[in-house]
């Protein structure tokens, strides 16, 4: 039978070896042994050569299935991780003052009216957008979808060929803080009653989403993509990098000296146990509406001396 042969592996393409496990007689492992592979894949140990050949090429087509539909999501996580970065610096308050040297796109006195105008009118619009690519990432269980992320997650667990770094823990850590029953429900009201809703004239009430679980989800749901990745495709995102430069490109359209800092450092984090990160994630929020707070008062003393007095 075909199953019967073994697959090359993905990597290197070349065939990978069945060796008898040192320690164990009669324990059989596949593995790809190849010094020069990026793969290093290992299958789990089975009770005989047959079963572990058999077992390593069902697991290995898994994998191929899971790599295609991940590649499905590269461009919606581009979007959702680039988009988070526009729609915090459309919400932050201008920080270039009055008197600047850094050539800001708008005049200074049009900043104000221009950042007010993006919270009250835009900010919603790209919030809603954040949240269905959110939705689609995590959430989306409708009929004809092939899985969204934390799926194809949980299958590449159950699957028995890993490479030899895979980091299974930090993947169901992940899992688990992504799995939270009330951010689902959150994100699943907001999509059938209001983004639904979008295209007719009903008017959807009361369906809000508590902005702080962009904050929130966007960083994990990008690590969670780069596991996958990394695992899969064995190629780096360099998602830092590319987060980085956008933060700097995005800042000043909206008149800000630099990339938010305190943005940057939360997604930083998300590579931390998900006990830590929601430590970070809570000293990020209160970190940023301080600063939110300070920077409107200062904009309202600010004006006050232009004013003629007398
Ligand atoms: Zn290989």
């Amino acid at each position: 039978m075909a199953s019967d042969s073994l697959k090359p592996c993905p990597y290197c393409k070349r065939t990978p070896d069945v060796c008898e496990l040192a320690e164990k007689h009669g324990w059989y492992q596949v593995a790809c042994l190849n010094e020069k592979c990026p793969g290093k894949l290992v299958s789990e140990a089975y009770g005989s050569k047959r079963k572990a050949i058999r077992a390593s090429t069902r697991f290995l087509s898994e994998r191929a299935h899971i790599c295609k539909r991940l590649h499905d999501f590269s461009v919606t996580h581009h979007v959702l991780w680039s988009g988070t970065v526009v729609w915090n610096d459309m919400m932050r308050y201008p920080d270039l003052p009055p008197d600047s040297k850094e050539k800001p796109l708008y005049p200074p006195h049009k900043r104000n009216t221009t950042n007010e105008f993006q919270i009250r009118y835009l900010s919603s619009a790209q919030e809603a957008y954040l949240a269905l690519a959110l939705w689609n990432l995590l959430y989306d269980d409708s009929k004809g979808t092939k899985g969204h992320l934390r799926k194809l997650a949980e299958r590449l667990l159950e699957c028995r060929v890993r490479s030899k770094d895979f980091p299974i823990d930090s993947l169901k850590d992940c899992l688990s803080f992504l799995g939270d029953k009330r951010s689902a429900k959150a994100f699943e009201r907001y999509r059938h009653r209001r983004l639904a809703h979008l295209g007719t004239y009903e008017e959807t009430k009361d369906v809000h989403l508590n902005s702080d679980l962009i904050y929130r989800l966007v960083p994990k749901t990008s690590y969670l993509f780069e596991i996958l990745k990394a695992e899969l495709g064995r190629v780096p995102e360099y998602t830092e990098n590319q987060w980085s430069a956008t933060g700097l490109m995005t800042a000043h359209f909206f008149s800000h000296s630099g990339k938010d800092e305190l943005l940057f450092k939360l997604f930083q984090s998300r590579v931390l146990p998900s006990e830590k990160y929601r430590k970070a994630m809570r000293s990020f929020i209160s970190k940023r509406n301080r600063r939110e707070r300070k920077a409107r008062e200062f904009t309202k003393i600010g004006k006050k001396p232009r004013e003629p007095t007398q």
